[in-house]
């Protein structure tokens, strides 16, 4: 597709797909390398803003509606009457879990309220002093909104026509003034994922120059989430920082807790700065604790989440939309109307989703829910779209 074609023909293509004109899944996305790095995708990120007690069915925010589990349910309410103690002894016991199961030292972990607490602090202790951060667009927008509020340069990388990293690009988008590159594998909006083995061999060289954070967010949802995590490189002793959360898989976004993977060098920086392993409740590290020991409701939540994602697909595709064959929690796929109307008019039917501007068109992103959710929101999306 040319991308100078203007928003109203790009309307118009679009709207042909729903009286049931074939078109293959990415020729709506063929030729998104060509955007220059000038411009900017995700300067359009829309939410639902009125209206909102409308919305019964919330799809988005990227959120477990598989729990949290009964371990941690039950470990939250018995940690209550802990309250009125900091909890640093057990900050250290799961420091020292995630230590075994990263098989890493515990010196090479820091945890934080989220990992949005982590990425925020990785920005603002390596942009202080300005630089430039190289990142796909579009991607998650966290670390890379707080490096430019620090003075950081983004040097935005389109995403290939695959979705997937155009790491060749972002190593050529290195220079002396980058202070760190960004990867966020599986991606946010666009749930697509960059192959590991590509990204590692990226990761291995790029991180001589400059930190290489790679945010695994989504990383629980993949077949083979081990194999597909970076974390391997901070073991060779790489300058790779990995991101990860409970809030996703773990379904614990409300309790706020996640970690980072790092040097123990690169964390020391972090600390100095502002203090890792602080502003965590007592009750979210006790969650944690539990969940992690969990793992029949991690695959639980994988597989009926898997459910909910196949048959969005197969409804979106049955309804003659292309999307962004995902790997993650949410599906991303364009539509024939703005986002600002189209969130409105999904808001009146109860169902809350996200818009955004991909490549200066209009996209939705759909979290994904419970089936009986996801029947709602293809009912919804047919009366408002089709
Ligand atoms: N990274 C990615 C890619 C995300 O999509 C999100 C949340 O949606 C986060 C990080 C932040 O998650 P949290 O702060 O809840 O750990």
């Amino acid at each position: 597709m040319n991308h100078s074609i203007d928003r109203r023909k790009w309307l118009q293509s679009a709207g042909l797909l729903s009286t049931g004109l074939a078109m293959s899944p990415f020729a709506a996305f063929a030729g998104s390398a060509e955007i220059t790095s000038q411009s900017r995708t995700w300067e359009r990120n829309l939410r639902p803003s009125a209206d909102l007690d409308k919305i019964q069915v919330r799809l988005n925010a990227n959120e477990n509606v598989f729990g949290p589990s009964e371990k941690v349910r039950l470990a939250v309410m018995e940690s209550v009457s802990m309250g009125n103690r900091y909890g640093h002894e057990d900050a250290m016991r799961l420091i020292s879990m995630i230590a075994e199961k990263e098989q890493v030292s515990k010196d090479c972990i820091m945890l934080g309220p989220g990992s949005t607490d982590l990425l925020e602090k990785a920005a603002i202790t390596h942009f202080i002093g300005g630089g430039n951060i190289v990142a796909a667009d579009p991607s998650y927008m966290s670390l890379i909104k707080t490096a430019m509020a620090f003075g950081a340069t983004w040097k935005n990388v389109p995403l290939k026509a695959d979705w997937s990293h155009d790491l060749t690009k972002m190593s050529a988008a290195m220079d002396k003034s980058t202070k760190m590159v960004y990867v966020c594998n599986p991606n946010n909006p666009t749930g697509s994922i960059t192959n590991a083995a590509e990204l590692r061999t990226f990761c291995r060289k790029a991180s001589d120059l400059a930190p290489i954070f790679v945010d695994e967010a989504y990383l629980e949802y993949l077949d083979n989430p081990v194999a597909s995590s970076m974390v391997d490189l901070v073991r060779e002793g790489k300058n790779v920082i990995v991101s990860r959360t409970f809030s996703k898989v773990h379904a614990m976004a409300g309790l706020r807790i996640g970690y980072i993977v790092a040097l123990p060098a690169t964390l020391k920086k972090i600390d100095t700065m502002v203090r890792g392993n602080m502003g965590l409740s007592i009750t979210s590290i006790r969650g944690a604790i539990a969940s992690m020991q969990d793992t029949t409701f991690h695959q639980n939540a994988c597989k009926w989440t898997k459910e909910s994602r196949d048959y969005t697909q197969d409804q979106l595709k049955t309804m003659g939309f292309t999307y962004v064959p995902s790997y993650t929690s949410f599906i991303l796929f364009p539509i024939q109307m703005e986002g600002e109307p189209f969130l409105k008019k999904m808001t009146d039917e109860g169902i809350g989703v996200r818009a955004f501007d991909v490549f200066g068109k209009p996209y939705c992103r759909v979290s994904m829910g419970t089936m009986p959710e996801m029947k709602l929101f293809t009912a919804a999306l047919k009366k408002v779209l089709v």
